[in-house]
């Protein structure tokens, strides 16, 4: 480890108002975990900030010494680019205050919240952003990705939604990135994920929903999966924004819903939101319920935010995880076929694959109006390994990329860039897609010399 002089580490708590971690610290091993156990990193120091002066010392600190940097929202990028080895980690889970001004429609949120930190806040005013499917993870490293969920075909991107952020560069300067300040990094900014300097607040443009919304699962035997998955196909052809249906294949976890003999048989779930009046939603998802014989269902009219947190019991953390992706602009009766052979060789009962049904209001902007590039995506497939035994790693990860490479004949060629695991280093420029030669000047300008280096790395042109 790298040794840091205990006067610059003095230096550093003077007027540091969060809590800064050393590795003799009784903090120090819980403060060095994230989502994914498979990440096993060990910093010199975390910086848990509190204030935005907080990380702007951090981040001179970082340079000043010479340390590898990371930077820290909710923690849950697969690839455990929260953390760094023998660097600084900036740490912003303390930093997760909301603000809604309801008549404005504008809510405020910052670096380090959870999406259920937002959800509950916009919620208390029926509002919303489109965020993701596991309240834990985190609105900072989500939104920079880019950012969808089961508002996304109805409201857009994550980012589509984003008005202004205040930005730490890696200058130490504190700038407003918005549409007519410093517009480029704020073009960057949305889907260059943390490449241009720590986002200290968020501010979002918030719109209707709920605050009850139908939603819920039906559930198919795997040996209805194919029919299933070609009646999904030509029903998401026709379904309205509002509505967003995601495929779930996997094995049948102890819902009570299920009968017992079902538990742990190889299903196939789908996942159901439906954005507007629930009455009008009824109607438009009962063909859901004849893609033939469900094994059972839970769908209803429930708050926004349970919704959001209901697939959090299958999402823990503290599990191994090893992902793979792809994106699809359409879905081929080839892809079905190698997905239902490898869910029926699965590696572990937590495996699972998923198809998120995006499309509508995403494929809207142009694929240069911001650095999110992957507008023709109608589908964003996750092959999610996961298990807990360290001896059955290889078995896992061995299956999610074998089964990778059997669907990638299908997918479009892009790829999600909040989905990619630490050796995908070869897909990032496909990640960034057609933007990433303008995302490079942008970051020249912005952070030259790499500091904000540990993420989906752009190299400065
Ligand atoms: C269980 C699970 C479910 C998910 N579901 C979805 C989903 O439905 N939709 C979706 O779009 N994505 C989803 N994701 C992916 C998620 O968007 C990424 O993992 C994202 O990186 C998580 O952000 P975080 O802040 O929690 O992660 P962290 O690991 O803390 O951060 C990831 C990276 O983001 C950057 N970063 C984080 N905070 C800041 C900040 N304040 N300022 C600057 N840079 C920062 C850093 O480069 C950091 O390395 C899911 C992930 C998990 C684990």
């Amino acid at each position: 480890m790298t040794k840091l002089q205990a006067t610059r580490i003095a230096a550093l708590k003077e007027n540091f108002k969060g809590q800064v971690i050393l590795p003799d610290d009784d903090l120090y091993e819980s403060a060095r975990k994230v989502w994914n156990a498979t990440i096993d990193k060990h910093p010199a120091l975390i910086a848990r900030c509190a204030t935005t002066s907080d990380v702007v010392g951090a981040v001179n600190f970082a340079k000043d010494n010479g340390l590898v940097l990371a930077v820290r929202g909710g923690g849950h990028n697969i690839a455990g680019s929260a953390l760094c080895d023998d660097g600084i980690v900036i740490d912003l889970s303390q930093m997760t205050a909301a603000q809604v001004d309801a008549g404005s429609l504008r809510g405020t949120i910052e670096g380090g919240a959870t999406l259920a930190d937002f959800d509950v806040a916009t919620q208390a005013h029926g509002l919303a952003v489109p965020l993701g499917i596991n309240s834990t993870t985190g609105v900072a490293g989500l939104t920079l990705g880019g950012g969808f969920g089961w508002l996304s075909r109805k409201y857009g991107m994550t980012i589509d939604s984003l008005e202004s952020a205040e930005v730490v560069t890696a200058a130490g300067e504190v700038v407003r990135a918005s549409s007519t300040e410093h517009p480029d990094l704020f073009w960057a900014m949305r889907g260059g994920s943390g490449n241009f300097g720590v986002v200290t607040r968020f501010e979002f443009r918030l719109h209707p929903v709920g605050p009850n919304v139908l939603s819920g699962l039906i559930v198919y035997p795997l040996s209805e999966a194919k029919a299933v998955l070609q009646q999904y196909r030509e029903f998401m052809a026709k379904a309205p924004d509002e509505l967003s249906v995601w495929i779930v294949l996997r094995q049948a976890p102890p819902l009570p819903f299920l009968a017992e003999t079902v538990h742990g048989k190889e299903i196939i779930a789908l996942a159901l939101l439906y954005a507007g009046d629930p009455k009008q939603g009824e109607p438009l998802i009962e063909p859901l319920r004849k893609f033939g014989t469900p094994l059972g269902e839970h769908v209803g009219v429930q708050p926004y935010t349970a919704w959001q947190q209901a697939f959090n019991p299958l999402l823990t953390p503290g599990a191994r995880n090893y992902w793979k992706s792809h994106n699809f602009s359409v879905l081929d009766d080839g892809l079905f076929e190698a997905v239902i052979e490898y869910i029926k060789k699965l590696p572990s009962p937590e495996c699972e694959i998923f198809f998120g049904a995006i499309g509508g209001a995403t494929m809207r902007p142009a694929p240069d109006s911001a650095a999110y590039a992957h507008r023709d995506a109608r589908f964003v497939m996750n092959v999610h390994g996961r298990w807990t035994d360290p001896a059955d790693d290889e078995r896992c990860i061995g299956w999610a990329r074998d089964y990778f490479k059997a669907s990638a004949p299908f997918a479009s060629g892009g790829v999600y860039v909040n989905f990619l695991t630490a050796d995908e280093g070869d897909r990032v420029k496909a990640a960034y897609g057609q933007n990433y030669d303008r995302l490079a000047r942008i970051k020249r300008k912005y952070d030259p010399t790499n500091l904000f280096s540990t993420n989906q790395n752009i190299q400065p042109a």
